[in-house]
């Protein structure tokens, strides 16, 4: 362990402990990485422009062990030496770096790729049958590329990977080319706007890929070819529910629009990445429980993807709006009013344990069904108590200044007092910082 406080990183992020170094801050990924399938061989290299923040002679990128780091060069600084070890690969400089300098590190890396566990679980690059899910929230990133792993420091991607012709590959941000190199094929996406590292992803299957008619943004659909006709019938809404999106939360808010994924393997959980979600086959209905997670993912895009929580304790700022638009998306989709989701969840948390306190719930409650819930009721009573003009037009200007940025929930409660006019400190306590649960709320 070092003792030289010059080269010791700042924790990041309690929730995700271990990852992330406050001193710099990426600008820019630059990912080609070469995939063989049957081997779940991924040999990469990982060009990261950066700006130092912090004066230091170091800097730690977050980096899976499962993965051997086969070269380091810098421009920009001189680079006295490199370790890669705890899932840290240190870069020691023979200078001290003043905030605002930058530089360009090139990392080549070797491996079998896997999931990495963390407080909440497994996460990461993970092998499916025939292809590969990347579902890195929250700390599964350096399972396949190098980076600085916290949710604070967004910067642009782009992304090459070459793997057997036959399948599809599906990344971040929009499709700029596709070549033959050998029996393999090259894919390039571009994510031009920023992006936390966990949201990057690739999915790797047997896929076609579909556009769907009648949305406001270019909508795709990618899948197993045998699931065509349950894809198409389970995504059949898509569109609407973008258009409704819109004229609840303002603007899509990636160019690219929005791709979903639906994998040959059954998932436990589908999963949102930026600019595209990923459901298991077993989400290809119509069913509720199906239309509710289309729905869910669907509005991490503005809640969780352009507008980021820096911390995990404020998670119920992606998790808490992406479960209110799943009510929200109810009555649209001819099922039970939004007041009656909030009413059969409420009594479902009343009868659970009161010991969560939704604005810290802590790492390994970071996903507990009760973050979702009563954040989706928070937002319930808020918009009971402030009205539908004024819930809504905080829900737009929420969407609108801090669009591709990083946030916290005191960011969100002095929102909702500026765009309201408001003394809404009592709502906010009693709901997100109490354990006790508060009365039903109503419109
Ligand atoms: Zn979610």
């Amino acid at each position: 362990m070092s003792t030289d406080p010059a080269t010791a990183s700042l924790t990041a992020d309690p929730y995700v402990p271990g990852h992330g170094d406050l001193r710099y801050a990426a600008v820019e990924y630059d990912l080609d990485l070469d995939y063989a399938i049957a081997s779940n061989h991924l040999s990469g290299r990982t060009t990261i422009s950066l700006r130092i923040l912090l004066p230091t002679s170091a800097i730690e990128l977050d980096l899976s062990g499962a993965l051997r780091v086969t070269g380091v060069t810098v421009s920009g600084a001189t680079l006295r030496r490199h370790t890669h070890r705890g899932g840290r690969l240190t870069l020691r400089f023979a200078e001290e770096l003043s905030a605002g300098h930058l530089l360009t590190v090139v990392v080549a890396t070797k491996g079998s790729p896997r999931p990495m566990r963390g407080p909440d679980g497994l996460a990461g690059w993970e092998e499916l049958e025939d292809g590969v899910i990347v579902a890195s929230q929250p700390h599964g990133a350096p399972s396949w590329y190098p980076c600085n792993d916290r949710a604070s420091d967004k910067a642009s991607y782009r992304l090459t990977l070459a793997c057997d012709t036959a399948y599809t590959v599906i990344a971040n941000g929009r499709l700029t080319g596709r070549r033959k190199v050998g029996r393999k094929t090259a894919w390039t996406y571009v994510q031009d706007e920023p992006m936390a590292p966990y949201l990057a992803t690739v999915q790797i299957g047997r896929y076609a890929v579909r556009d769907l008619p009648d949305a406001p943004v270019p909508v795709r659909v990618a899948g197993p070819p045998r699931l065509g006709t349950a894809i198409e019938t389970a995504f059949a809404d898509q569109g609407r529910m973008i258009a409704a999106m819109e004229e609840w939360f303002g603007p899509y808010p990636f160019a690219a629009g929005y791709t979903a994924v639906v994998t040959d393997d059954d998932l436990e959980i589908p999963l949102e990445s930026q600019s595209l979600s990923t459901f298991g086959a077993n989400l290809a209905h119509r069913g509720w429980e199906a239309q509710r997670l289309i729905a869910h993912e669907l509005a991490h895009q503005w809640w969780g993807n352009s507008v980021t929580a820096g911390l995990g304790q404020d998670i119920w700022l992606h998790e808490g709006f992406a479960c209110y638009a799943e009510w929200l998306w109810s009555p649209v989709a001819g099922e039970a009013s939004t007041q009656e989701r909030a009413r059969v969840h409420w009594e479902q948390l009343k009868r659970k344990d009161q010991d969560l306190v939704l604005a810290a719930p802590g790492a390994k409650d970071m996903f507990d069904d009760r973050v979702y819930k009563r954040g989706a009721l928070t937002l319930h009573a808020l918009r009971g108590q402030v009205g539908e003009e004024a819930f809504f037009a905080l829900l737009h200007t929420w969407g609108s200044r801090f669009r591709h940025g990083v946030v916290s929930t005191q960011d969100f409660v002095a929102l909702a007092q500026e765009v309201t006019g408001r003394d809404l400190a009592a709502l906010f306590d009693a709901w997100l910082h109490q354990a006790k649960l508060p009365p039903l709320p109503t419109l």
